[in-house]
């Protein structure tokens, strides 16, 4: 029913150069038989996922999702063209064919072309063309990839057919149809073509041979309203086959609340849709459902410390760093505005990461006081200077994608470190006695329980505007759909952050600050309290970064050994744990340097892919821990 630009790109129109498309004159006979097997596997873009693990990778996820399906086989729609400008950028070199089709310096998709072939695979190769022609597109990309056998067509995204700013796109006439039809049949007449909208009458009215009819609906609010909707399309197509595109963030609500969301939306969808041909799930969250095997740490540890604020001589600073084996710096956005600070980090090589506090907003609060979040006890989320804001309110939440997107644009740094992307709680102060009852759950607001209300079925009856009446409801009735809401809401917010900031710059890095609370902690807390679903929240972050401030939360040293090998294992991700070098809370006690080299050494042992110092300040104050770093990890460090 809906398409949406959400994780789009959003390119800027220049001048609108609508070209026609030039008319062929051959066009052979269809000689192509049909394949009747079911094809099941994924769509592909540079875009998409948040990393590319591989042609293997995308082999195995083409062969789970074809498992899952009897009889089916692994089919991929695999995107070379995507949009650029007013054309299209195409993933292989490409000279002077078209003023708006540029090409890459590298081929991208040769290798993993090969893999497919060799896997059994049928492969799809999809543009966006903007207003590149179509058939140029067509004999640029076929001529390329023409020679794999597991090409089986040409797709079009026409949501970006003559469209550059909004994904809406030109309608397909009859005449575009049958063009690009013969246009593919040219290079194969087996070859088909498939055209993808979220929308029927973008697609050609009657023309039906030789074409796959691609929907990409998404922002459906259950299985029930994507099935009905993919029911109408399949039979206004019929009999032509159809495809689907699932799996998408915005429809994460419902779709994580599956045991296995590809093989039951996949089931669903052909019990009603008989003239399906292929499912595909999308790129975007296929590393979350399709989790890679853990990366084995074989690079040096990444060595990172915690800076605010820093008032003395740069050049000094970053010695100090080089000479401790520090490779990474952790910034707030003022330092990272710095530009003399930005200069020497670049030229000694060190990264900036910026701290980015998400749902810890104190200003915002003191302008907006609606915007507070409510505890089960009717309370603000207030414990000290701990302030959270309600993490579904939608103006709050773009203006921290923009403040985001604002940072990045500006600084270009590394990475974006998302602190504070959580549910309300003051971890810090939680001792390992703490009972889990008393621990503080939010935000029961009006504008969550509504929301909650309205994602789940079983919540329909949860009153809204009395949040101590709602929190016995809700441990009465729906507790486990409560963990998923909350869990979802947070994650969501993560994603949004960082596709929109990958927008911005490709290689941004996400690391995402966790509670260092492990699985069963506290009851559950770290899902049920702090909302951190680390599954989730590692399908879309680079790093997890829990903060294993052992002296501050009275546990052992190897504590912090125990929480990075229960990230890893949760959130199958790269785990970059931050460590205490301070005292804090705890003042005119001793946190030994003893005690903090155990620390340092249970941080950094497998499968942690490094530390990161809290804070610079602490390290400079303290000569004895500041030698320890540099024994451990200093150069010639053991
Ligand atoms: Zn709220």
């Amino acid at each position: 029913m809906r398409a949406t630009n959400v994780g789009r790109r959003l390119t800027v129109a220049v001048v609108l150069v609508a070209m026609a498309g030039c008319t062929r004159t051959t066009a052979p006979p269809a000689g192509g038989a049909e394949t009747p097997s079911l094809g099941a596997g994924f769509r592909y873009s540079v875009y998409g996922p948040k990393r590319d693990p591989g042609s293997q990778y995308w082999v195995r996820v083409g062969e789970e999702m074809a498992a899952r399906f009897p009889g089916a086989v692994p089919e991929t729609i695999w995107i070379v063209g995507r949009l650029d400008g007013d054309g299209v950028c195409l993933s292989f070199p490409v000279e002077g064919a078209h003023p708006l089709v540029r090409g890459e310096a590298t081929d991208r998709n040769e290798a993993v072309l090969d893999s497919f072939d060799r896997n059994g695979f049928r492969v799809w190769l999809q543009v966006e063309p903007g207003h590149a022609p179509v058939e140029k597109l067509i004999d640029l990309v076929l001529a390329r990839y023409g020679h794999h056998p597991s090409v089986v067509g040409f797709g079009v995204d026409v949501e970006w057919y003559r469209s550059t700013t909004e994904p809406e796109g030109e309608a397909v006439t009859d005449e575009d149809a049958r063009a690009w039809v013969a246009a593919i049949r040219a290079h194969n007449p087996g070859y088909r073509l498939f055209l993808k909208h979220w929308e029927q009458e973008k697609l050609p009215p009657t023309v039906r041979d030789g074409i796959l009819f691609v929907d990409d609906s998404q922002i459906l609010p259950s299985l029930e309203a994507m099935v009905a909707e993919f029911a109408e399309w399949g039979r206004s197509f019929a009999p032509a086959p159809v495809a689907f595109q699932v799996g998408y963030p915005s429809d994460r609500p419902w779709w994580s609340r599956l045991a296995d969301p590809p093989r039951q939306i996949g089931e669903a969808i052909l019990a009603a849709v008989p003239n399906t041909h292929a499912l595909f799930w999308v790129d975007f969250t296929v590393i979350e459902v399709f989790p890679p095997e853990p990366v084995a740490a074989t690079k040096p540890p990444i060595v990172g410390v915690k800076i605010y604020e820093y008032k003395g001589d740069l050049e000094v600073l970053f010695e100090q760093w080089r000479r401790l084996g520090i490779t990474t710096a952790f910034v707030s956005a003022e330092l990272a505005g710095r530009e003399d600070f930005r200069a020497v980090a670049a030229r000694t090589g060190t990264e900036l990461f910026v701290i980015f506090p998400v749902f810890y907003a104190p200003d915002e609060l003191k302008r907006d006081p609606d915007l507070w979040a409510v505890t089960a006890k009717g309370e603000r989320a207030k414990d000290d200077w701990v302030e959270f804001a309600c993490p579904t309110r939608e103006a709050f939440r773009r203006a921290r994608v923009e403040q985001a997107c604002e940072l990045v644009r500006r600084v270009r740094p590394a990475g974006l470190s998302l602190d504070f992307i959580r549910d309300f709680v003051f971890w810090e102060m939680v001792a390992p006695d703490r009972d889990p009852s008393t621990l503080p759950d939010a935000c029961y607001c009006p504008h969550c329980l509504g929301r909650f209300a309205a994602a789940f079925p079983t919540a329909a009856g949860v009153p809204v505007h009395d949040p101590v009446t709602a929190a016995a409801w809700i441990r009465a009735h729906a507790a486990s759909e409560w963990v998923r809401f909350k869990c979802d809401t947070i994650a969501s917010m993560a994603w949004e952050i960082a596709r929109a900031v990958r927008d911005v710059k490709t290689n941004t890095k996400i690391n995402l600050h966790v509670v260092p609370w492990r699985t069963d902690d506290f009851d559950r807390a770290i899902t049920r309290i702090a909302a951190q679903d680390r599954g989730a929240l590692g399908g879309i972050a680079d790093f997890l970064s829990p903060m294993c401030y052992s002296f501050m939360v009275h546990r052992p040293p190897d504590w912090i050994a125990s929480v990075v090998g229960d990230v890893a294992r949760e959130g199958r991700c790269a785990v970059l744990p931050s460590v205490q070098v301070g005292v804090t809370y705890r003042e005119g006690e001793t946190f030994s340097v003893e005690e903090f080299e155990a620390g340092l050494r249970a941080a950094l042992a497998p499968p942690s892919t490094g530390v990161v110092f809290w804070s610079w300040d602490a390290i400079a104050a303290d000569h004895e821990k500041a030698e320890v770093i540099r024994r451990v990890l200093g150069p010639g460090g053991s």
